[in-house]
């Protein structure tokens, strides 16, 4: 059954903190894979897909909050950071920038553990179904969007758009392409529309929060990055 361990990479230049981690994990069944190097392990990162990864800021060639900035151009793959105790910038950058988690050295193995133990279940149960950038995450099973972990009230419409966006995240999408995907093939109206409707989500979500989530590229179109 050993094809249904999870894998998880130990990401700690430490050898006493992650020879330990490694113990204790093997020790709950999971796989390890243990680097002591930032630029190491965002390939290895890139690589495979791990099913969590526990990153260490403090690192040779490559600082945590670096590697996590990188991987996230790419992949989602649940990160906890570990900072140490008066690391609170790194802890926020790391939140900001998409870390799933942190946890503050030294800390209980059983408080980490639990937190693999969430994070690698909400990676299988809603992580399909959920987009996420900075602080906007679109559930798509739940049809619900929230920033910062407000709900923001989209029309159908709104949603669909945002939605598309998101999966497309990097990505410029024309607004014959937006059209398209979210209004249908055999829709009448013109191109404005997509505009019109990119105007109601800035209002929504950019104009309250003061963040500029949806770029407009011009004569290209738009893109959530
Ligand atoms: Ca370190």
């Amino acid at each position: 059954m050993s094809n249904d361990k999870k894998e998880i990479l130990i990401v700690e230049d430490e050898v006493r903190i992650s020879r330990f981690l490694q113990l204790e994990l093997e020790h709950e069944n999971y796989a390890c894979t243990v680097c002591g190097d930032g630029r190491d392990a965002l390939g290895l990162a890139l690589d495979r897909d791990f099913d969590l990864i526990i990153l260490d800021v403090m690192l040779p060639s490559l600082n945590g909050i670096e590697v996590l900035r990188r991987l996230r151009q790419t992949k989602q793959t649940p990160v906890i950071i570990l900072t140490a105790r008066d690391q609170v910038v790194d802890k926020v950058t790391g939140l900001d920038i998409g870390a799933n988690d942190y946890m503050t050295k030294p800390f209980a193995i059983e408080e980490l553990l639990a937190r693999i133990r969430l994070h690698t279940k909400l990676k299988t149960t809603v992580g399909a179904s959920e987009l996420r950038c900075g602080k906007l995450a679109v559930n798509s099973e739940a049809r619900v969007a929230t920033y910062d972990g407000h709900a923001v009230d989209l029309t159908k419409k709104e949603f669909d758009l945002l939605e598309y966006l998101m999966q497309n995240r990097n990505i410029v999408v024309g607004r014959e392409k937006l059209l398209d995907a979210v209004w249908g093939f055999d829709f009448y109206g013109s191109t404005n529309v997509v505009d019109v409707y990119v105007r109601y989500l800035r209002s929504k979500i950019d104009d309250v929060y003061g963040v500029n989530i949806i770029e407009t590229v011009r004569g290209s179109g738009y893109v959530i990055r």
